[in-house]
């Protein structure tokens, strides 16, 4: 939406403008336009008590019972109780050396109280909170719509809260200009949607329930048309720039593979090897994300496309996101290709590990166009690697690469080259057509014949036994010939915001625990360098190593088909995703893999919810699902997911799937009778500003 972009502190003054740009995020009159309410309270209803969430920073209505004050033990301070009530449960306020607010506090009165909820002595409590009284006398008539008036609750912090927020959003929306509609007025008409101020005004200050519907659907509404038409847009523009079709020769380096392979292609490399060379011959750019579970096959499939290119003369680049990722790469390559092949078609490794004359001699292969197939690090690539004619670039892990580097990637070839992303991280349907809108999606969705299921328990930490017994696993597992991973959510105890174990203290309990005497334990961690790194992963490969103890570092595609078994230390940490491809790096060899999720998150809690659906599940496209599901609230489409597309307020993907595909057609139908918008000044003003912002932000 066109809203204004004018700061903050004009309208606020420095003081709150700086307040809420640091306690929120919130810097422009348009960021607070869009800070919604998380829920609507009224007066005459109060919050029930019951299920306050102990820790957490809320706002609740509720009545005050009575009011205390005591003296402390020196008699020099005091501290005022409050009891306030839901009509069943209690709960306590404490002020201290504050014994003036009893006479407001009073018995019967009524308030919105805010605080943090903490527990003193087995009771609820909120210490400090700030409230706001509701007036005791009013007319009849005026006190049921007052009392049944919806407060807006907003996501505030301890320094900023929700009637601050509101306070400002009433300074705003009184001097709100007319926004200009980038929805068609035929669109508008036919959803029943209200005009944009309407819409402001209603979420921010409704007076009544069904007005706060009609805000919010019309909000949504305009989500889902500016998250369209942005993504559509950025298809069509693709479609316009000129692309070499690429075609593989008769009895080419494609065939000849293919007529090599020790394995049937399952039917769905099958079908993507289909879509992917019906993309090559055409004369735009393929955009084409791939996506399926680590060992679906997705690398081979990226290469028949590559050997697809390598017979019409052209080249093509796989990049990873990291050196020892981009050598396994290279190696399975070779492998697959065998001797003759891989030397046909040229296939070089390049990254900033090679010696320096060596690197010369790889780059020079590229420039001449003799090196067909070049598997690199995106670090490297980003210098200066010239193609001689770059027909396909492959992306492996969509996650670690932004979309600006996509675009710099295009830049490269003489014309636009196609790009392939793959990704292990599958999203839903639904959800890829949501962020993914602009590219085609293939799925693998089975994996080849004979791959075993890994086997995945939750031990809690409570049990003690359970727990001893992980490590006797372990210990069994590397007796046994394999290896084994550790994995904790942080590095040491200085990243005092990360809770859960660190691999600094879990390598010295592991290494004074008799259960693991005398076994090769090693540390690797993000803030090594990359060459101490690939030294530490190069050494697990070549079994130096029984037992590595690490961050998220070996999340992606790492392959060492010796370790059978992992155990993810304070496994409520990380997300299902993140777990379900972290368990992939075990059992990749002929022994089936163990992966033991250790957890302290308490019974009924989503934290364990989460691990327990990925100890249940193991297709990540079904775990993708449920991941969706149980985010019921916050940025569906997280920056990792999304690859820094714009957030989603009120737009919920699974839940307005309906919406978005009729929206998705609605818009199709705009920019298939108007593709350069001319006749839709706003909505191309709307797209601009996003497009910019999201540079700006991409840096
Ligand atoms: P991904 O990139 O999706 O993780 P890969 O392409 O690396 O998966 O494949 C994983 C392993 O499975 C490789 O060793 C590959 O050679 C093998 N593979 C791929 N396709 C098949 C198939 N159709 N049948 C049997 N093995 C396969
Ligand atoms: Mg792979």
């Amino acid at each position: 939406m066109l809203l204004p972009p004018t700061l903050l502190d004009r309208v606020l003054g420095d003081k709150t403008a700086k307040s809420f740009a640091k306690n929120l995020g919130l810097v422009t009159v348009s960021d607070l336009l869009q800070h919604y309410p998380r829920r609507y309270s009224n007066r005459g209803e109060l919050t029930p008590i019951a299920n306050l969430p102990i820790g957490e920073s809320l706002s609740i209505v509720a009545e005050v019972v009575d009011a205390r004050e005591r003296r402390t033990k020196g008699r020099v301070s005091s501290i005022l109780e409050v009891r306030i009530t839901d009509g069943s449960g209690f709960l306590s306020l404490t002020f201290f050396n504050q014994a003036w607010r009893q006479k407001d506090l009073r018995p019967g009165v009524r308030g919105l109280f805010a605080g943090k909820i903490g527990e003193y002595q087995g009771k609820l409590q909120l210490a400090h909170p700030d409230y706001e009284l509701f007036p005791e006398e009013l007319s009849q008539f005026d006190a049921k719509a007052w009392a049944d008036q919806p407060i807006p609750i907003y996501p505030a912090s301890a320094n900023v809260t929700t009637w601050m927020i509101q306070k400002a959003l009433g300074i705003v929306l009184d001097t709100l200009e007319s926004i200009p509609d980038e929805v068609p007025e035929g669109l508008q008409k036919e959803h029943k949607l209200l005009s944009v101020n309407q819409a402001l005004e209603k979420i921010h200050r409704p007076t009544t329930k069904a007005e706060i519907n009609a805000a919010k659907k019309t909000l949504v509404y305009r989500e889902a048309f500016l998250l369209q038409s942005t993504l559509i847009q950025r298809r069509i523009d693709n479609e316009q720039a000129p692309a070499t079709a690429r075609l593989s020769k008769a009895s080419g380096f494609l065939t000849r593979f293919d007529a090599s392979l020790p394995f049937k292609l399952t039917a769905g490399q099958k079908e993507v090897g289909r879509e992917i060379t019906a993309d090559l011959a055409k004369t735009y750019p393929m955009n084409r994300l791939l996506q399926g579970e680590v060992g679906s096959g997705k690398t081979l499939v990226a290469l028949r496309g590559m050997l697809t290119i390598a017979d019409s003369d052209g080249q093509s680049v796989l990049l990873a996101p990291t050196e020892v990722l981009a050598s396994q790469h290279f190696r399975s390559i070779q492998k697959s290709l065998g001797e003759d092949l891989a030397k046909e078609v040229g296939l070089t490794l390049l990254t900033g590990q090679l010696p320096t004359d060596e690197r010369k001699k790889a780059m020079l292969q590229v420039v001449s166009g003799k090196a067909r197939i070049v598997i690199g690090t995106h670090a490297l690539f980003s210098e200066k690697v010239e193609f001689y004619d770059l027909g396909l670039v492959v992306i492996d892990e969509q996650h670690r690469f932004g979309v600006e580097q996509r675009e710099k990637l295009r830049l490269k070839g003489k014309l636009s080259p196609h790009v392939l992303t793959m990704t292990a991280t599958p999203i839903p349907r639904t959800l890829a057509v949501t962020v993914f809108g602009d590219m085609a999606v293939s799925s693998l969705t089975e994996l080849p014949a004979g791959r075993k299921e890994i086997d995945s328990h939750v031990v809690r930490a409570g049990d003690k036994s359970l727990v001893a017994r992980v490590w006797g696993r372990v210990a069994e597992e590397i007796a046994k010939g394999h290896q084994a991973f550790v994995v904790c959510p942080k590095i040491d105890e200085s990243e005092k915001e990360q809770s859960g174990a660190s691999v600094e203290k879990t390598v010295s309990s592991l290494r004074q625990n008799s259960a693991l005497k005398g076994l090769r334990i090693q540390e690797l961690h993000g803030r090594m360098d990359a060459e101490q790194k690939a030294q530490i992963m190069q050494a697990f490969s070549s079994k130096e190593i029984d037992l590595l103890v690490s961050t998220t570092v070996i999340e992606v595609g790492v392959d060492v088909p010796n370790a059978t078994v992992m155990v993810i230390l304070d496994a409520d940490n990380f997300g299902i995703s993140q777990l379900h491809q972290l368990r992939g790096r075990v059992g990749r060899g002929s022994a089936k893999g163990l992966c033991l999720l250790l957890t302290a998150a308490e019974d009924g809690s989503i934290a364990l919810e989460r691990i327990e659906a990925v100890a249940g599940e193991s297709d990540g496209f079904k775990l993708s699902e449920i991941d969706l599901e149980l985010r019921r609230e916050g940025d569906v489409l997280g920056a990792s997911q999304s690859g820094g597309r714009s957030s989603l307020r009120l737009l919920r993907v699974i839940q307005d799937a309906n919406l978005i595909k009729k929206v998705r057609e609605e818009v199709e139908q705009i920019f298939a009778r108007d593709r350069g918008l001319d006749s839709s000044p706003t909505l191309k003003a709307a797209l601009e500003q996003i497009n910019s912002a999201e540079n700006l932000a991409k840096g």
